[in-house]
C-alpha cells in the first residue's frame, strides 16, 4: 500500500532523513514514534509529495509519489502538523472549497453529510472555523483529509496541544477511521501509539530504529518493569534489603518523601512481578508500603533499549556498527 524505500532527505547540512525504508500493508494502523526534531515531519511530508526526498522512492498504492504527485494524492488524506484551516470560513464552505479544489466526483451534498458525520462536526457546520475550539478544528481538518474518500490517511501529530477529553475523542475517531483505511500517524507519546496502532516505527535522529507489532513493544516495555515506592522505614536498610530482593535488578534512593516514608525506585527483573515480594519482605520487617506507583518507560528508556538490542543482534550475527570498532 505504502513502499518507502532508502529515502535521504538533507536540508542543507542537516540530515532529516537518513536511508528510511519501510512498507505498510493495506487496513494497517502504523505509529510513526519519535522525539522532537527526529524527522516524522519530513517523512509524512514526501509520503504525501508536499516536499521531495534528496533520493529513494515512495509510492503509495503503486504510484510513485514523484513521479504522479497529482495522482498519489488523490489517494492520500493528510492532516498536517499545522492544518491549513481558512478561520473566515464556515465549516460547510470551507469543505465546499476543498471538495472543488481535490476535484472531487462524488455526490457533494451527500458526501459532505456524509464525513461530516463520521468526525462528528455536523453541529458546527455553519460555525466560522476561526471561532471553534482547538479540538473541532483538529476534527475540521481531520474531515477534510476525508474529502474524497482516499485510502490512505495521514496524521502528523494529530493530538497535539488537544486537552485529555479532546485527545481521547481524535484517537477513537482514528481508531474507526483505521478500519476501513490504512492509516499512519506521528506521535512523540509512547502511550499513543500503544493505544493506536498496529506497528510503530520508531525513528531517532532521522534513522529508523525499531518495526515491530505494538504487542511486541509493548510486551517489551512491560517486561522491564521499574516502580516508585513509598516505603516508611529507616532510608538506608530499607534500600539494602530492596537491594537484595530475589527478583529486584536495582534499587535507588531517590530522596524524594515526605513523614510518611521516603521513596525508592526499584528496577525488577525482566519478566519477574516483584510486587508481591516486595510487598512479603517489607511486611515481614514493619516497613509499610505507604504508595506504589508503576513509572512505566519513557520514551528515551525505550530508545535506549531498543538500540541496545538491535546492537546486541547486530554483534551477535556479526554485524559490525558502522562508522565503529565493534566494541561497546
Ligand atoms: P519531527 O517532525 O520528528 O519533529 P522534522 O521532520 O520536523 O522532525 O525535522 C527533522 C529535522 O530536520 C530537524 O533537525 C529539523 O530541525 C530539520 N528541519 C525540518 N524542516 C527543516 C527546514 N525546512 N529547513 C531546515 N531544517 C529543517
Ligand atoms: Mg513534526
Amino acid at each position: 500500500m505504502i513502499e518507502v524505500r532508502n529515502v535521504i532527505k538533507y536540508y542543507g547540512n542537516v540530515t532529516a532523513l537518513d536511508d528510511v525504508s519501510f512498507t505498510v500493508n493495506e487496513g494497517e494502523i502504523v505509529g510513526f514514534l519519535g522525539p522532537n526534531g527526529a524527522g516524522k515531519s519530513t517523512m509524512m511530508n514526501i509520503i504525501t509529495g508536499y516536499l521531495s526526498s534528496t533520493s529513494g522512492d515512495v509510492s503509495v498504492c503503486g504510484i510513485d509519489v514523484l513521479e504522479y504527485p497529482d495522482e498519489a494524492k488523490k489517494r492520500i488524506g493528510f492532516l498536517p502538523e499545522q492544518p491549513p484551516l481558512y478561520r473566515e470560513m464556515t465549516v460547510l464552505e470551507y469543505l465546499n472549497f476543498v471538495y472543488d479544489l481535490k476535484k472531487c466526483t462524488l455526490d457533494r451534498k451527500a458526501h459532505i453529510a456524509e464525513i461530516l458525520s463520521v468526525t462528528k462536526t455536523a453541529d458546527v457546520k455553519d460555525r466560522l472555523i476561526g471561532n471553534l475550539s482547538k479540538g473541532y478544528r483538529q476534527r475540521v481538518g481531520i474531515t477534510e483529509a476525508l474529502v474524497g474518500n482516499p485510502p490512505v490517511m495521514i496524521f502528523d501529530e494529530p493530538t497535539v496541544g488537544l486537552d485529555p477529553k479532546q485527545i481521547i475523542e481524535i484517537r477513537n475517531l482514528i481508531r474507526n477511521l483505521g478500519k476501513n483505511h490504512t492509516v499512519i500517524l506521528s506521535t512523540h507519546i509512547l502511550t499513543e501509539v500503544q493505544s493506536v496502532c498496529d506497528r510503530i516505527l520508531i525513528i531517532n535522529e532521522g534513522r529508523l530504529i525499531a518495526d515491530e507489532k505494538t504487542a511486541d513493544i509493548s510486551r517489551a516495555v512491560g517486561s522491564n518493569r521499574t516502580y516508585s515506592v513509598k516505603v516508611s522505614g529507616p532510608r538506608r536498610d530499607v534500600l539494602r534489603e530492596l537491594r537484595a530482593l530475589p527478583g529486584v535488578k536495582g534499587a535507588e534512593d531517590t530522596g524524594d518523601g515526605d513523614s510518611d516514608g521516603a521513596v525508592f525506585a526499584v528496577e525488577a527483573d525482566r519478566g519477574v512481578d516483584v510486587r508481591r515480594p516486595m510487598f512479603n519482605m517489607l511486611a515481614s520487617k514493619g516497613w509499610p508500603i505507604m504508595e506504589l506507583t508503576p513509572r512505566g518507560m519513557s520514551l528515551e528508556e525505550v530508545f535506549v533499549m531498543i538500540t541496545d538490542e538491535d546492537e546486541k543482534r547486530r554483534a551477535s550475527r556479526g554485524v559490525k556498527k558502522t562508522g565503529g570498532d565493534g566494541k561497546r
